[in-house]
């Protein structure tokens, strides 16, 4: 399969790994957003979080979470972001489900996304399509 992170997890190719166990790895971002920045990632290939078992993210996330608690005390950064993209439009340039952790620090620069104004109705209108496809 053509997917670079299977070839990191088959270890075709290389890259920096921080943890492995049988169900999850977790590597340095190639092009890192800051210092630190890692990917988890299952060994299992699926695409993005939407097509993965549950008992997988369930797993992953959890091994992201003592990952992350890690680099941030290793890189005595002052907090961390982590996030999954689903689909180009939300920036995935690689099919293969991965959380980033994003080591944070103060005045890091790293701007939050911008916020938009809304008014009671718009948001009210917006949350009953939500809960309509919560049913
Ligand atoms: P996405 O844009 O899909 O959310 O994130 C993909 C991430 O994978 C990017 O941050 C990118 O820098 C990283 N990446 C892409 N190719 C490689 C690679 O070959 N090795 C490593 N370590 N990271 C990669
Ligand atoms: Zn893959």
């Amino acid at each position: 399969m053509d997917c670079v992170f299977c070839k990191i997890i088959c270890k075709e190719i290389p890259s920096d790994i921080i943890f492995e166990d049988d169900k999850v790895m977790a590597f340095m971002d190639i092009r890192p957003v800051s210092r630190g920045h890692a990917l988890v990632v299952p060994k299992e290939h699926k695409a993005d979080i939407v097509e993965t078992d549950d008992d997988v993210i369930s797993d992953t996330v959890l091994e992201a979470k003592k990952i992350a608690a890690a680099i941030q005390h290793a890189l005595h950064a002052d907090g961390f972001t982590i996030s999954t993209n689903r689909g180009e439009a939300a920036g995935q340039t690689v099919f293969h489900l991965h959380f980033h952790i994003i080591p944070r620090y103060r005045r890091d620069g790293l701007t939050a996304w911008p916020h938009q104004d809304t008014t009671p109705e718009t948001r009210s209108q917006i949350a009953a399509e939500i809960k309509k496809q919560l049913l």
